[in-house]
Order: structure tokens, then sequence, then C-alpha cells
């Protein structure tokens, strides 16, 4: 067979999510949109705020199309990333300039190339991920020629567990990637988490005598509803990337844009910026969407309805508990991450479709007898859904 083969595995093989997604249109149609509880894409619900679409049209009308339109630099827009970075100091007290930023087609294209940046194909290098995690992480981390290593959660809070990070780094990690708030268990690891983490990482380190890059995958950082604050990972560990996204922040998934930010204090950071550089090169990412770069440098502080997530968060988390399903209280992001009523997640995912309810199960996140609620969706579909789950519950009564 003349082509790649593993590339064809990943084309074949539909994740799980879009094959419940695809189930969902097929099922509106025979049943109509408004029976199907569908709780499986992490597609924004909220609109992206209105300064968005206005500058989107006062830049068509204002400036010279053919700049607006054409190539910027592989790296971004200067003025684009001099308005980022400007704004990362202000609002994290970094001293980070333009020439730390580099402008992507969102926070996979960010996670891609910071894998590539760092990841030694030829000598066996690891990066690890807390489990659950983002099943792409393990797409990235093997395209990038590394291999997975998933450290294990505290049992019921899902914070990390430090002493199980600790025994999986070996010197042959290169990367740990960080996501919080997580998806898919809505938990924002502390600040407490975050300093042990980091601890660990630069006595490991040293110890190894090679650096550990932390990659911080941030979609969702400004998606949080309680009184927490998400730890911003430069201000607590040197070698620190962050991978960042206006998709969920913005609503804007479809515009594919986004950055990496790297961290001034890193060792090395200046040929690590070059190393970022060559790998959005040879992926083919340079150059990010140029009209939404723009858009981003006048809109980055504006802020979608959260409101509208909090209260199906609310809506589902209050009533699921009292109906006797099991969760942790998600902080943030858009996912309740359930305990399934059975072992077997795929198998009650089973029993939820046959109630119209589509969830996904996480085997695949990394940890088994779970599934993922989406609640970015319209307050009617949570309340339509609440009977189903209601008698699902009592099913297994
Ligand atoms: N990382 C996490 C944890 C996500 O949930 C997603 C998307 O859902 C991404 C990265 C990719 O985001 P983007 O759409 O910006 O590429």
């Amino acid at each position: 067979m003349g082509y790649n083969q593993k590339m064809f595995g990943l084309g074949s093989k539909r994740s799980i999510i879009r094959e419940i997604f695809e189930y969902s249109k097929t099922r509106a149609k025979e049943i109509g949109a408004e029976n199907v509880f569908d709780f499986s894409l992490g597609n924004p619900s909220v609109p992206a705020p209105c300064e968005v679409n206005d500058t989107i049209r006062e830049l068509l009308d204002s400036e010279n199309s053919v700049l607006l339109h054409g190539y910027t630099s592989a790296q971004g827009d200067l003025k684009v990333r001099e308005a980022i970075a400007d704004s990362i100091k202000a609002r994290f007290d970094v001293a980070i300039t333009p020439n730390h930023i580099y402008m992507t087609c969102g926070a996979a294209a960010s996670l891609s190339i910071c894998l590539k940046a760092v990841i030694e194909e030829d000598k066996d290098d690891e990066c690890i991920v807390f489990a659950p995690f983002f099943t792409e992480y393990r797409v990235f981390i093997e395209n990038a020629g590394g291999k997975v290593v998933v450290s294990a959660p505290m049992e019921k809070t899902f914070q990390i567990d430090v002493a199980d990070f600790e025994a999986k780094l070996s010197p042959k990690t290169k990367a740990v990637i960080l996501n919080s708030p997580n998806n898919p268990s809505g938990v924002v690891y502390s600040e407490e988490t975050v300093k042990a983490l980091c601890e660990v990482l630069r006595k490991k380190s040293a110890e190894y005598g090679s650096p550990i890059y932390l990659i911080a995958d941030e979609p969702y950082r400004e998606l949080v509803y309680s009184d927490v604050t998400v730890p911003y990972l430069m201000n607590y560990y040197e070698n620190t990337l962050v991978c960042y996204s206006y998709s969920k922040s913005l609503s804007l998934p479809g515009e594919r844009i986004g950055y990496i930010a790297v961290s001034p204090a890193m060792e090395d950071g200046a040929n690590i910026y070059l190393a970022v550089c060559g790998a959005g090169r040879s992926l083919g990412y340079v150059c990010a969407p140029s009209l939404f770069q723009h858009v981003i440098a006048r809109c980055m502080d504006a802020k979608v309805d959260i409101e509208i997530y909090r209260e199906n968060r609310d809506l589902l988390y209050n009533n699921l508990t009292e109906y006797g399903y099991e969760c942790v209280k998600p902080d943030g992001a858009f996912y309740l991450f359930v305990k399934a009523l059975e072992d077997d997640a795929y198998k009650f995912y089973e029993k939820a479709k046959q109630h119209e309810i589509l969830v996904v199960p996480c085997d695949d996140f990394g940890v088994k007898g779970y599934v993922r609620i989406a609640y970015c969706v319209d307050k009617a579909r949570v309340l339509g859904a609440l009977p189903a789950f209601k008698k699902l519950a009592e099913e297994y009564k």
C-alpha cells in the first residue's frame, strides 16, 4: 500500500465524539432535534461578543484589503504580537515581548508546534499527560515522535496526584502537558498542586541535567465559574510554553486563531522560540489567519457571557447529583465528568442513548468508567434532558 498507514488509521477511525455527533444529526432527522439531548461536542453555544463582529466589519471597511487578507510574518503580525505581549504583561506580570509570541491556528496547532519543537524523535522522548486528558494529545505527541506517558489523578477530586507524577518522570521525559480548566473534568488545578508539580519538575530537571518543558494548554482559561484562580504557569516554572486559543474564550472555534507564548525566563528561550518557528514551518502552520489576527489584536479583552454556561452547569450538577449520579463539581470549562452507573462506560453510554441522551464514554481520556457531558448547549436542551437523566438513574436502582 503506497501511503502512510498511520495517517490512514487516523483518518479512517473517527473519534467517538465525532461518531456520536454524526449519529445525533441522523437521529434529529428521525425524531426532531428538540428530542435529541446531544451533549457530545465542545462547540461553544454562546455567541462571540458583539465587539468581534463589529471589528470584522470595521476592518473590512477601513483597512487595505490586499494587506488585510495577505500573508503576515510567519510567526504573526508584529503589532498583533505586541498587543498580545502587552496584555500578558498587564494581566500576569510577566516580562514578555512580541519575540516570545507565535500566532497559530488555535490550540491544536499550538500544541502540535510546541511538541514538535521540543521532542527529539530519535531519543525516545516521552511526554506526560494528566488523566483525564483531551484525547487528541495522543495524536499530537505521537506525530511529533514522542511517547505518551499517563499520570493517574487523585480519586474523586481529579486533581493531579503529584506522587504518581513524580514516579512517571524519567530521564526520557521531555515535556508535560497541563490543561486547566480541564477537558473533560472541568477541574481547575489548585495553586498548591501547581507549586508542588513545578518543584518536582525543577528537582528532576536538575537531577537529569536536561530541561523538562511544561506545556500549558489553556483554551478554557477564561471559562471559570467559581471563586478560584487559574495559576499562570510562567509565574511558577521557567521552562513553560503557553498554548492559548480564542476558540472557547471568544467563541471562535471555526476561525482557528490562538498563539504560543514562550516564557521569557526559559533557559535557552531564544533558541526554543526559533525551534517553535521551525516546527510551525515544518508543519505548514505559518501565518495564522490574517483577518483574525487583526480582530484579536482589537478584541482580546472582550468577554463571552459565561453566565449561560454557569446556569447549565448548576442545573446539571444539582439535579444529577440529586438523582444519584456522582461527579466532581466543575470550576471551569463546560464539561461535567460523571461516573457511569455501571463499570463499563460504553454500555452506560448505550443505555443513555436509549433515552436520547448522548454523552461521551471517556475510556480514551485515560479514566475508565466515566462519561463526559458537554454543557455548551441551549438551556432548553438541559431542561429537556433532566427527566431523561432521572429515568436513566432509576433504571439502575
Ligand atoms: N485543548 C483542549 C483541552 C481542548 O478541549 C481543545 C478543543 O476542544 C483544544 C485543545 C483544541 O482547541 P482549538 O479549537 O483552539 O484548536
